[in-house]
């Protein structure tokens, strides 16, 4: 069992140990408003008890955390390396219209072993708790512009999702219970590389958004790009959506598609991704390759990628290119690896 911090209790849990229900939610906003973020629990809190919050301070602390780089690309977009306990991971704050998303890593470094991912070359180093994960939104958050609060988070940084779930299934509970920070479970996305059990387990358990990275339209093609395609090809990634579909979930889809010159980015391509996904409430995000030093891969042109675009749309599938965000500091999808 991870040691428990106070950042992964669920507000049960805390309600518990500090003896009522609004205690428990003083507790959480005062975190949700510290700034800046303190590295330890502080003696006093407001509208906490002394005794019931010493025993607190003491059981479940928060992670041990440290900010030990911190860069910031034109567009605002940054990349935060944290230093929690033997292990380092990037969260990223991407500033929108008005509202903030955060990028959150699952694990220090990734049990997936994608060939054009950065972070899988880091090799995996370990799983992070809940409380760690929720850390990020909160350290994130502190360093958000005020005109952009945080309003979204993607679990889209290091790390398959799926395979630290129940770490990632609580993270997701701690993010949008009735405590601050109270996000929308619509504004929760997280994102899998396609691990089967785990994203049948998330759809039957989890009420926040899913996305899939796809990246390719045939099995001889995705398993080149991602070995695991091996044990769960797409077709029976495909079978778990329509299964989840048909159950009447409500959901949508979010497919991620990473688009590489001369390699998945032909229209025979954009019409089998069409084809596969006709009949599901799916959206299609492009994302153009974000290179990185020791990758050959190389991002088709930008009218390519809107040739591609056009040809999924005409399938009858809702499609959007996520152009990159602060690529200049290796914060773009794909570029996390510590760098
Ligand atoms: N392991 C999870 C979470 C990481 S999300 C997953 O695979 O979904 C990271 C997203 O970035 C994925 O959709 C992945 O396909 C994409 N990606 C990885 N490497 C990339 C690169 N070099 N350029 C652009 N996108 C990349």
């Amino acid at each position: 069992m991870p040691p428990e911090t106070f950042t992964g209790l669920a507000l049960d849990e805390l309600t518990r140990r500090l003896g009522s229900r609004t205690r428990a939610l003083a507790a959480r906003k005062w975190l949700h408003e510290a700034r800046p973020l303190p590295a330890v629990l502080p003696e006093r809190i407001p509208g906490v008890a002394p005794r019931p919050w010493a025993e607190l301070r003491a059981e479940a602390p928060l992670p041990q955390w440290s900010i030990v780089d911190r860069r910031q690309a034109q567009d605002g977009t940054t990349k935060l390396a944290l230093a929690l306990a033997g292990a380092t991971v990037e969260t990223v704050l991407i500033p929108g219209h008005g509202r903030s998303t955060v990028c959150v890593s699952s694990q220090a470094g990734c049990t997936r072993r994608c060939t054009f991912c950065a972070t899988a070359t880091l090799g995996f180093t370990r799983h992070l708790t809940a409380g760690e994960i929720v850390l990020q939104y909160f350290v994130a958050r502190a360093e958000a512009p005020a005109h952009a609060p945080v309003r979204n988070v993607v679990f889209m940084g290091m790390g398959e999702p799926m395979d630290n779930l129940d770490a990632v299934l609580a993270a997701v509970d701690r993010l949008t219970d009735e405590g601050a920070p109270r996000l929308a479970t619509s504004h929760v996305t997280v994102s899998t590389a396609g691990v089967l059990p785990g994203l049948q387990r998330f759809l039957r358990e989890s009420p926040a958004e899913i996305a899939l990275s796809l990246n390719a339209t045939t099995d001889d093609q995705r398993e080149r790009l991602m070995p695991h395609n091996r044990t769960w090809p797409i077709a029976s990634l495909l079978d778990v959506l329509r299964d989840d579909h048909a159950r009447g979930s409500g959901r949508r889809y979010y497919v991620e598609y990473v688009l590489w010159d001369g390699l998945n980015d032909a229209d025979a391509d954009a019409e089998r991704l069409a084809a596969l996904l006709l009949g599901l409430p799916a959206h299609v995000n492009l994302i153009p390759h974000n290179p990185f030093a020791g990758s050959a891969l190389r991002p088709p042109g930008a009218q390519r990628v809107l040739a591609f675009q056009r040809r999924v749309r005409a399938g009858g599938v809702r499609c959007l290119v996520r152009w990159p965000r602060g690529t200049e500091i290796a914060a773009a999808c794909g570029q996390l690896a510590l760098g």
